[in-house]
């Protein structure tokens, strides 16, 4: 069990709900990271006393500084800052909650550092979870996942000692706030519909990723790498309640699914005490006011994102890290409301048309491949 965690992302959706959590099982914190986030920075670092706190914003950084000189709270700036923070030895577990490809380069350095992962950063898998998957394994460092559907296939797996057991991951997937909606209607969306998701609340990116359904394509990646599955072994079903978190069907037909009420501080909490399980203070799952479990295949028409995911999961290589630059740079477009929500699937295609796809790529390549995409989006954008 996790006695001293560093946050990586400590003042977003995630890291917020990781530090009421380890609040509630007493757990230190050794270091806390964010971007630019400084008053709710000032406020975690005084009721945490970090050793370290970091805003990869520079400018940031020293305002942070400034107001936490009379605490015994180290602060540093910039990206490459991250890495210190994750490999900062009182910690043993790190929680990676970065949003983004961002969290790819101190997720490996937590890895480096023998550190359990408890990842929520679903970007570095995607883009490059054979590398990760490989250092984790050559390091001795355990990856827990703490995204929902993942955790809840981590929890069916506990005992399976022989991964050729499964037959099937089944992600449930929301649908996300346009479920059931025509092309013609879900284009015409808007920031504010999309920010709308019916069961969680999240961080932007990832709530915009839910309607695209991009984020159920980001997953059926991230279980393939965390599995080491292909991608018929990984399917997707539709299920609007947000209760069955995800489902393995093993070869002999049995069918285990976890079930819970939507709140992410569960599988953030099973996260912290694994192998062993914290007590729940919230709402317990009441299956007999609960609404009824319905199940539902997805659509890939109106929602390309899931297909283009699927897609780049089959060619592999830095297709993966292609198709989430290219994702995270359209999002952004559309956060910043110079896009329709169709155009972020087009802009996807777009920069998977325009960027070769490498085999068996280094880090370097990944990174270079995540660059080529945002560049092949800007380009498509100003057309
Ligand atoms: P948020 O946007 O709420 O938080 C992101 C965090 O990362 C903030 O602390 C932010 O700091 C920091 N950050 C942003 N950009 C950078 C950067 N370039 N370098 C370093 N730090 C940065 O995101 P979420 O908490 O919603 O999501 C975090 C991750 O968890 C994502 O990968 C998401 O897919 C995954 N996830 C989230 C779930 C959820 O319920 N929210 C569920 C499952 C997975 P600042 O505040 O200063 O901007
Ligand atoms: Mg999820």
């Amino acid at each position: 069990m996790t006695r001293t965690i560093s946050v990586l992302g400590s003042t977003g959706s995630i890291g917020r709900q990781t530090l009421e959590v380890a609040e509630q099982l007493g757990l230190r914190a050794a270091a806390l990271t964010a971007h630019n986030s400084v008053e709710r920075m000032e406020e975690q670092a005084r009721r945490f006393r970090p050793r370290l706190a970091v805003l990869t914003d520079e400018a940031a950084a020293r305002d942070l500084a400034r107001r936490l000189a009379d605490t015994d709270t180290k602060v540093l700036g910039g990206q490459e800052a991250l890495a210190e923070a994750a490999a900062l030895p009182e910690a043993d577990t790190v929680v990676t909650a970065v949003v983004g490809v961002a969290g790819l380069r101190p997720t490996l350095a937590a890895i480096e550092a023998g550190k359990r992962i408890a990842l929520a950063n679903k970007e570095t898998l995607v883009c490059a979870g054979k590398l990760v998957m490989d250092a984790a394994d050559r390091c001795g460092a355990q990856i827990v996942p703490v995204d929902s559907e993942h955790s809840a296939i981590f929890q069916c797996v506990q005992g399976c000692a022989d991964r050729r057991e499964i037959k099937r991951l089944i992600l449930t997937c929301s649908g996300g706030p346009f479920y059931g909606k025509h092309s013609a209607e879900v284009g015409k969306m808007t920031r504010a519909d999309a920010l709308r998701h019916p069961n969680w609340r999240m961080g932007p990116k990832i709530t915009v990723d839910c309607a695209t359904l991009m984020n159920k394509g980001l997953e059926v990646i991230e279980a393939m790498r965390l599995y080491r599955l292909p991608l018929d072994q990984v399917d997707v079903v539709i299920h609007r309640q947000s209760i069955v978190h995800s489902l393995v069907e093993f070869r002999d037909g049995a069918v285990l699914a976890q079930l819970g009420t939507p709140d992410m501080r569960l599988p953030i909490r099973y996260a912290m005490t694994w192998p062993n399980r914290g007590v729940n203070p919230a709402e317990p799952l009441d299956l007999l006011t609960c609404p009824p479990l319905t199940f539902a295949p997805p659509d890939r028409e109106t929602f390309p994102c899931l297909r283009l995911a699927e897609e780049a999961a089959e060619e592999g290589g830095t297709a993966c890290a292609i198709l989430n630059g290219a994702n995270e740079a359209a999002v952004e477009l559309f956060l910043a409301e110079r896009i329709g929500f169709s155009r972020i699937a087009e802009l996807v295609a777009a920069a998977r048309a325009a960027v070769p796809v490498v085999q068996d790529p280094s880090l370097e390549e990944i990174l270079a491949a995540d660059r080529a995409a945002r560049e092949a989006v800007a380009a498509a954008y100003q057309k």
